[in-house]
């Protein structure tokens, strides 16, 4: 039998993924005043916040629930942020369905992933957060193509993810602000790495 997820499930990965990243804003935005202007902490957290208030109202289907959140997070101000991880929740909503078994949930980080770099050109290796969001988004299709369950899926794409925000440790940053310090952002992971390696995480603890 197939496992699938509704918006009871997602509902539950949304609210675990703004607790780990309530738990580690401190860390993230230390990690942010290496190089950008260490806000990124503070916006995440002001991300999250609108996000568990949006969760509040009576979920409708996947699809209205992940534009609605997504909409909500475009909107928080505190720069590049809001937009690319708001963009990367209404991009999900698209291939959405009532019930989404592992193929749609690959097809859902898909075009989320698709709609965030309509937004930036970066690609993995310019330590951003797309490092730590395209092997994510490959687990989970990868996953799905060898008939795992969503929970091992999400297992994976966690792991994935935070294997991709380590690697941004020894990456030159080119985007954002942190490309202001060139060299000197060697030796620390991507702030907006870890924070997509913090979601998935939350997402895979949410989901069982
Ligand atoms: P800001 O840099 O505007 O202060 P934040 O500090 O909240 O925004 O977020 C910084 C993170 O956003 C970076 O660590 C990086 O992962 C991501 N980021 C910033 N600019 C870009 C970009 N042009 N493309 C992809 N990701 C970006
Ligand atoms: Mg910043």
């Amino acid at each position: 039998m197939p496992q699938t997820i509704g918006s009871t499930e997602l509902t539950q990965m949304l609210r675990t993924a703004a607790a780990r990243i309530r738990q580690n804003h401190e860390m993230l935005s230390r990690l942010d005043s290496f190089g950008g202007d260490g806000d990124h902490g503070t916006t995440m957290l002001r991300a999250m916040t609108i996000l568990e208030k949006t969760l509040e109202k009576p979920a409708g289907d996947p699809k209205t629930l992940l534009t609605d959140i997504g909409w909500a997070v475009m909107g928080v101000d505190g720069g590049a942020t809001g937009p690319l991880f708001g963009t990367f929740f209404t991009g999900m909503a698209d291939p959405a369905a009532e019930a989404i078994d592992a193929g749609i949930l690959a097809a859902m980080f898909e075009a989320g992933l698709l709609a965030v770099q309509g937004l930036t050109k970066a690609r993995p290796g310019d330590k951003t957060m797309i490092d730590a969001l395209v092997p994510a988004v490959e687990a989970v299709r990868a996953a799905a193509e060898a008939g795992d369950s969503i929970t091992q899926a999400l297992d994976k794409a966690a792991l994935a993810a935070e294997q991709g925000a380590d690697a941004t440790k020894n990456m030159k940053a080119t985007f954002g602000r942190a490309k202001n310090i060139g060299e000197k952002s060697i030796g620390n992971p991507d702030p907006g790495a870890t924070s997509v390696s913090l979601i998935f995480r939350g997402f895979s603890e949410g989901v069982r």
